[in-house]
Order: C-alpha cells, then sequence, then structure tokens
C-alpha cells in the first residue's frame, strides 16, 4: 500500500469517531480522541488521533491539526508519566504500510515502557478487553485534570 493511499471513511478509527465501534476513551474534545489500544504493547499504551481531518499519514496532514494533535500527544502523554509513572514513554506514528502502519487514519502512539518489563510486539497476539484496560485508562484520565 502506498503512502499516497486515498482516505477510507469505514476505516477501524473512524468508526470509533463517529461511535460505530467502542474505544475505551482517554480523552475527548471537539477535536482529539485518544483511546486506549486494544492490542497494548505495555500497560498504558495509548493512541491519539484528530477527529476532523481526513490524513491518512503525517505526510497528508494539515499543519493546524498536526499542531492540534501534537499538543494533545504531549497532554496525554504527561498523564500517563504521572498516572502510571513509567520508566520511559516512547512517542511513535508510522506512515505507510510498509513502516507498519495497520490503521490508515493518521494516530500518534503514546507507549509507556517500564524497567525490566519487555515491550510486546506492534499490534498482534490477543486484544485486550474493556474490563482490563478500563482502570488503567481511568488512571490516565485522573492524571489529566
Ligand atoms: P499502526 O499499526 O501504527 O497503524 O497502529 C494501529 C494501532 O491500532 C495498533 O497498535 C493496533 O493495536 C490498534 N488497534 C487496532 N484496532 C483497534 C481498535 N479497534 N481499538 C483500539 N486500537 C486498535
Amino acid at each position: 500500500m502506498s503512502l499516497e493511499t486515498e482516505y477510507d471513511p469505514d476505516n477501524i478509527f473512524a468508526k470509533i469517531i463517529r461511535g460505530d465501534m467502542p474505544c475505551v476513551k482517554v480523552l475527548e474534545t471537539d477535536k482529539i480522541l485518544a483511546f486506549m489500544d486494544v492490542f497494548p504493547q505495555s500497560e498504558g499504551h495509548c493512541l491519539v488521533i484528530h477527529k476532523q481531518s481526513q490524513a491518512v499519514n503525517f505526510l497528508d496532514v494539515e499543519p493546524e491539526a498536526l499542531s492540534e494533535l501534537t499538543a494533545a500527544t504531549q497532554e496525554v502523554a504527561r498523564a500517563v508519566h504521572y498516572g502510571l509513572n513509567p520508566d520511559g514513554i516512547r512517542i511513535m506514528q508510522f506512515s505507510g504500510a510498509r513502516a507498519g502502519q495497520t490503521v490508515f487514519h493518521l494516530h500518534i502512539h503514546v507507549l509507556p515502557v517500564y524497567e525490566g518489563v519487555v515491550v510486546a510486539a506492534h499490534a498482534s497476539g490477543k486484544p485486550a478487553d474493556a474490563e482490563s484496560l478500563e482502570p488503567i485508562a481511568a488512571k490516565i484520565r485522573a492524571a489529566l485534570a
């Protein structure tokens, strides 16, 4: 799949934005949604997306939306830091299938890293259920306040 892929309005994250698919929310504004990654690579792995931009990846996003997305990502990363106390945080964005992108609505990963804990493989394994993600999301939400 090329980097110039057309935006598919039925991609998973578009469905989540419309409320057609569930997610465990961390932060929502009129422009931004942050939610728990359903295949978490570590405890607290979450994703930040822009609700209005139809950017597929980092290359085609409008500068204003990118700026809003980046600011929200910093807010979420700080909340992950204060809420979960990881030893480090990876901020990741994959553009294009060859780079590892699997959902074609621009998103930024906030991936906490803990000393001595192996980070799981990307987008693999068994999906986590909402019941297990919710208490982690609650700690992040509390740290946002
Ligand atoms: P990427 O591979 O960079 O496009 O990232 C897509 C991410 O979305 C992966 O880490 C997946 O685990 C995650 N993901 C896929 N489907 C869902 C979903 N329904 N809810 C939450 N996260 C998802």
